[in-house]
């Protein structure tokens, strides 16, 4: 017999309450919007509405799928960051609410320290799916972009995200590592950045095991492991930083909340940097660390 829309979405959700997953009504009227292509308002709107064999047979794969501790994000292959629509897989990081910080302080930053630079040239180190240089290229039309990856599964994402969202022409994908395709033992073979950005990879190897399960079983290990610490890649990056800016450029990475202090300490020691400022989430977390190069 088949089950109306309501009825299949609460079935779900019971199954997904014995997989012990936080909010599970929410995930179960996420997946079969997706499976019917309705917005929320007409997945309400159709709640009376019988499905399908087929289509109740979709929807319980989804479910099992999500009852498996996959990121509905993952399932659904599309994560919203700064109100534009990524699509992601687990070939690169679900975009986080709290990058949009990042992005806050470069438009910041442009106003009031690079107003009338142009192109203001601008890298993103490690950009996964590309949120952070799209949302920059559709705010600053005056910037020319470049986003790096090591991974080349992530930059066809990304390259995928920014046609999707129409910035294809305004940024330059590049696979290498960190910093390493742009300045090599101090010379440079491009023009330097007036802002470098990062999102890089900042968990303890050993707690990676110890977040829930859509991160540590599905998320890329590369995309999270940051090391013993968690600061190689700040270390890294900070290094060499210096040697790709302009003089009076920016470097803006998110940090872990409690690791301000110790990158703080990073960047002091190199000579390149003058000042070091640390900024906020919304949830009063530190979450992006601004060092301003001499
Ligand atoms: N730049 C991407 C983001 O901010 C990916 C970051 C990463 O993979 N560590 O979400």
């Amino acid at each position: 017999m088949n089950l109306k829309v309501s009825e299949a979405i609460k079935k779900a959700e019971n199954f997904l309450k014995t997989k012990s997953i936080p909010k599970p009504r929410l995930d179960c009227e996420v997946l079969m919007e997706s499976l019917l292509g309705f917005n929320q308002a007409e997945l309400y709107a159709n709640l009376e509405r019988y499905l399908s064999s087929l289509q109740f047979e979709s929807y319980s794969r989804l479910i099992e799928r999500r009852g498996n501790r996959e990121p509905t994000q993952y399932i659904i292959q599309s994560r919203e960051f700064w109100s534009l629509d990524f699509r992601v897989d687990k070939s690169v990081l679900i975009p986080r609410p709290e990058t949009e910080i990042l992005i806050e302080r470069v438009l910041v930053l442009r106003l009031e320290k690079h107003a009338g630079v142009s192109p203001l040239r601008i890298l993103d180190i490690g950009t996964g799916c590309g949120n952070i240089a799209i949302a920059l290229a559709k705010e600053i039309p005056a910037a020319k972009i470049i986003a790096s990856d090591i991974s080349l599964s992530a930059l066809k994402i990304a390259m995928l995200n920014a046609k999707l969202n129409g910035v294809k022409k305004r940024i330059e994908f590049v696979q290498g590592n960190l910093l390493e395709p742009f300045c090599n033992d101090r010379n440079l073979k491009i023009p330097p950045f007036n802002i470098i950005v990062s999102n890089p990879p900042y968990i303890p190897s050993e707690q990676i095991n110890e977040l829930s399960p859509e991160v540590s079983k599905w998320e890329p290990r590369t995309a999270l492991d940051g090391g013993i610490d968690g600061l190689d890649f700040y270390r890294k990056i900070i290094a060499k930083a210096g040697d790709c800016l302009v003089k009076e450029g920016f470097l803006l990475l998110e940090i872990g909340e409690d690791q301000a202090e110790k990158i703080k300490e990073i960047a002091i020691f190199h000579n390149a940097y003058k000042e070091v400022k640390v900024y906020q989430d919304y949830s009063g977390k530190n979450r992006v660390i601004e060092i301003w190069k001499k």
